[in-house]
């Protein structure tokens, strides 16, 4: 042992797992907020996984969707996003047709590729896995739309007219379509999840899940809005009804189903590996429970096409389902980290991919319980070795 070599901190045994683990704020093996006086410090719900700067329940999207970005290069992608909904809601409001269908149709799934690129989720990996995901994602919600739009579109006219639509009608239309819909959007997450066994974590899942249901919603989202073009440069909706609709496909919808498909995704990949129960919230990472939210919200917003009328609480109501689909996420991603931690070893010293603190490499981060899963798959923090230079 040479004398320039940082002293490693003492062990202390952890309170919850009982494992001797390096003393510090957070326990390595199991997470648990270890210094302080916090309810269910087991559960951390005030330290999210992802980024413990953060409560569980905070609405950012940018850590909901993105978990594999570092808190310190996030800043880019929320101002981007930031971006994203303003353009969204003035080139609504301009009715520029054109360029504001050009932007729903791309701004999110392009931020998502963008989001994987920086963070090199899967340098070592041929590129074509999760591009085949997202483009199979685009040609089933081409396929899809172009098969169902039409019949959705004329059972919404019906039910609001005074002849009324048939009950069978409403149940394709309103349950089957938007159940079937939820299947494509997993497909591509699905045949990985079958013949790529050595993606092995649950964020894994949340990725391809996401990326699918990415594709898949640029694929209807072109497919539903292109048509508009025939009817000239500018919109005849009134600007302030196209600017929630406009948003409402461009950010709600693409958020919505990457939010359910991801759930399942992690859900699944979840069942692969050895994990260990978290109390009171684990059940929220169940695949059955997962799945079943999916089909709630599918099958709840396909009627609510077919029996809502009224853009702005049509637009309200997707803006509610949105931001607690986002929270569902969180909590499933803080569960999923939470209990993908088993037989943790005290690896080497590598600076945090969150504080940068020189930390044994540990399942968290002793110093801000940042989950080493969390952190982009290559680089010092994951594999010991050095990737390119990190915090620029
Ligand atoms: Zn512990
Ligand atoms: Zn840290």
């Amino acid at each position: 042992v040479s004398v320039d070599q940082p002293a490693s901190p003492p062990l202390v045994t952890c309170p919850v797992c009982e494992r001797e683990v390096p003393d510090g704020e957070f326990c390595g093996a199991c997470g648990a907020h270890l210094v302080g006086d916090h309810p269910r410090a087991a559960q951390r719900p005030h330290a999210y996984a992802a980024n413990p700067h953060e409560h569980v329940l905070n609405l950012n999207a940018v850590s909901t969707l993105f978990p594999h970005l570092p808190h310190r290069r996030s800043t880019p992608f929320r101002l981007a996003l930031a971006i994203v909904v303003v353009a969204l809601l003035a080139l609504g409001y301009a009715r520029l047709s054109a360029p504001s269908i050009a932007v729903a149709v791309l701004a999110v799934p392009l931020l998502y590729l963008l989001y994987l690129y920086e963070v090199e989720v899967y340098e070592d990996e041929p590129a074509w896995v999760i591009g085949l995901t997202l483009v199979l994602g685009v040609v089933l919600g081409v396929v899809w739309a172009n098969f169902t739009g039409g019949y959705v579109t004329h059972t919404s006219l019906l039910t609001s007219s005074l002849q009324g639509a048939s009950t069978d009608r409403v149940v394709l239309a309103g349950v089957v379509i938007p159940l079937v819909a939820q299947a494509l959007m997993l497909v591509g997450a699905v045949i990985i999840f079958s013949i790529r066994r050595f993606y092995d974590e649950a964020l894994d899942g949340f990725t391809f899940a996401a990326a699918g249901a990415m594709g898949f919603v640029l694929g209807t989202t072109l497919v539903d809005l292109l048509p508009e073009l025939h009817s000239g440069w500018i919109s005849v909706a009134p600007p302030v009804t196209n600017a929630m609709r406009i948003a409402q496909r461009g950010l709600l919808i693409p958020f919505i189903y990457a939010s359910t498909s991801g759930i399942i995704g992690s859900a699944l990949w979840l069942r692969r590996g050895r994990c260990r129960p978290v109390p009171v919230i684990g059940w929220l990472s169940n695949l059955w429970v997962c799945i079943l939210a999916a089909a709630i919200v599918q099958v709840g917003l396909g009627l609510l096409t077919l029996f809502v009328n009224g853009q702005a609480r049509v637009t309200l109501i997707y803006l509610v389902v949105a931001a607690l689909l986002l929270l569902w996420v969180r909590v499933v991603v803080h569960v999923c980290l939470l209990s993908e931690a088993v037989e943790v070893e005290i690896g080497p010293d590598v600076p945090c991919s969150h504080c940068y603190r020189i930390v044994p490499r540990m399942a968290f981060c002793p110093h801000c319980g940042v989950a080493m899963r969390s952190a982009p798959k290559v680089g010092v923090h994951r594999t010991g070795r050095p990737a390119r230079v990190e915090g620029k």
